[in-house]
């Protein structure tokens, strides 16, 4: 990739990828490939190489020899925080290319997609600083003549998977933290948009990382994703996607016992009270839900909203949803692009139908839009339905779409009820002028994240986890450092002296 310069795919061009393993570029040893589907024009615009075990086996064992026996393994923390640096600089001056690319794959707006990718660099400084701070304690003994102390160590070979809706910045937050580390790691992208993970990987090339520390194989979930996670080479995986996909990648990686992060599905409430700001309130409800499509694990797609206010903030978000601007994912002006694939869209269009049939009211939205220039993407109106009731199935599953599900209440008491009435717990926003009522409803809520007068805020230096099925383990903020070392304790004995064998000391 040549720096700087922004390649938009042409119409009629059908990129061809490979695939990073061992610092060489590789085509699937089976020969085979997958096709990736621009969203917004429903035409095949890349292909990746379909990974399979025999693959997925050479990745892995390229990181290994790399964590083993490259350089990489013996850098100090400062060298490799100068590589990390210099991958910072070649993300930002490539940031827009990247954007294109992920855009075209998933149909996210590029307005979105080019924030993600030129604040990405970010992490990798954030983390660059971390490098030389990964210190271990001195543990003043209880037995006599002992010193003891404690290294972090990295854990190893790590083994990522991350889902379509933002490839690169979802790597990121297990990739900076890793390489910090000290980690070598293998990344699997999802099927549907390989294509950013690829042109990312040039980067590592360019910055000079020596071969094997970032290597990637694209493929399917079950079999090239399947693989990494059973590898036994894999000393921890770092997941995110569904719950369901997580918790068979968390039993796949219980057969060896590789530490697992999990980041999953959500089905978190934006909370309205009646003394919010309505006009802020709406607007952080709209962001929470209709951006990205909804295709967000952190989405608000359950609003709990009291009594009070109900009506005026529906008729709110009705007005809002009906002025947002559908359209192309590239161009600038467009507020809303397609769902990433035809499945996701049919699913999308299957709750819609369900919420209906469980009761809920079709207050906005629903149907696919009319206009001539929408009609190959896949498209859907923003939709918000009201009446429902937590035990609904719009309530309580996550449906990665733009639809709204409105769920009235009464008390404080009863908007905590309903809000942590899910299995999941990832995030909430809370909108109240009362900074009291604020807080105790933040510390009532089983969700990893708590927004106050505010929705879908992330940074590089704050923990971001689930509660519940929302996940195990944290990503960002120094926290996340942890799940990428692990500890060793050792002790050093002071008086020359033997010991009692048969005792432990
Ligand atoms: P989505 O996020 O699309 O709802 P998934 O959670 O299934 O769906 O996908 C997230 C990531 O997990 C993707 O990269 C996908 O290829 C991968 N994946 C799917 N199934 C498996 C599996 N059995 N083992 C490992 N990875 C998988």
């Amino acid at each position: 990739m040549q720096s700087q310069q922004i390649e938009t795919p042409r119409a009629d061009e059908v990129r061809g990828y490979s695939m990073l393993v061992g610092g060489e570029w590789v085509e699937a040893r089976s020969g085979e490939t997958l096709e990736s589907v621009n969203p917004y024009t429903g035409k095949v615009w890349a292909t990746a190489p379909a990974a399979g075990d025999e693959d997925v086996d050479r990745a892995v064992r390229a990181a290994r020899e790399a964590f083993d026996e490259g350089p990489w393994g013996k850098m100090t923390g400062t060298e490799r925080a100068r590589l990390m640096r210099r991958l910072a600089e070649l993300i930002a001056e490539n940031a827009e290319n990247l954007a294109v690319v992920e855009s075209t794959d998933n149909g996210k707006l590029l307005r979105e997609m080019s924030q993600q990718a030129r604040a990405m660099p970010e992490w990798y400084y954030y983390f660059a600083g971390a490098t030389d701070k990964i210190q271990g304690e001195t543990i003043p003994s209880d037995k006599p003549n002992f010193f003891v102390y404690t290294r972090h160590e990295p854990i190893g070979v790590v083994g990522a998977i991350v889902p379509w809706n933002s490839p690169l910045l979802l790597l990121t937050w297990k990739l900076a933290p890793a390489l910090a580390a000290g980690c070598t790691f293998v990344a699997k992208p999802a099927e549907q948009t390989s294509a950013s993970t690829l042109e990312f990987a040039k980067l590592f090339e360019e910055a000079g990382f020596p071969p094997g520390v970032f290597n990637v194989v694209t493929g399917y979930g079950p079999t090239a994703g399947s693989a990494l996670v059973r590898h036994p080479g894999v000393d921890k995986v770092g997941f995110t996607g569904s719950t369901e996909t997580g918790k068979r990648v968390m039993k796949d990686a219980a057969d060896h016992l590789a530490k697992v992060t999990l980041e999953l599905g959500g089905k978190s409430p934006n909370i309205v009270f009646e003394d919010a700001d309505l006009e802020a309130a709406a607007n952080g409800v709209v962001s929470g839900i209709f951006a990205a499509t909804g295709q967000t694990c952190m989405a608000g797609s359950r609003l709990v909203v009291q009594e009070g206010v109900h009506d005026d903030l529906v008729a709110a978000l009705s007005e809002k949803a009906k002025s947002i601007k559908l359209g192309n994912p590239l161009e600038m002006e467009s507020e809303m692009g397609p769902v990433a694939f035809k499945e996701q869209l049919e699913k999308v269009q299957g709750y819609i139908r369900i919420g209906q049939e469980e009761g809920a009211e079709l207050a906005f939205g629903g149907k696919r839009p009319d206009a001539e220039e929408l009609r190959d993407g896949f498209f859907i109106e923003p939709t918000i339905l009201t009446g429902v009731d937590n035990r609904m199935k719009v309530a309580q599953e996550e449906i990665f779409g733009p639809v709204l599900s409105v769920i009235p209440a009464k008390s404080e008491e009863e908007v905590i009820r309903q809000a942590n009435a899910t299995p999941f717990g990832l995030a909430a926003g809370v909108w109240t002028k009362d900074i009291q009522r604020a807080h105790r409803v933040a510390h009532a809520l089983r969700a990893g994240t708590v927004w106050i007068n505010a929705y879908r805020t992330v940074s590089f230096n704050t923990p971001f986890g689930g509660y519940k099925s929302s996940g195990i383990g944290r990503e960002n903020g120094l926290e996340s450092l942890r799940e990428y070392t692990q500890v060793k304790a050792v002790w050093v004995e002071l008086s020359g002296k033997t010991r009692d064998p048969f005792m432990l000391g």
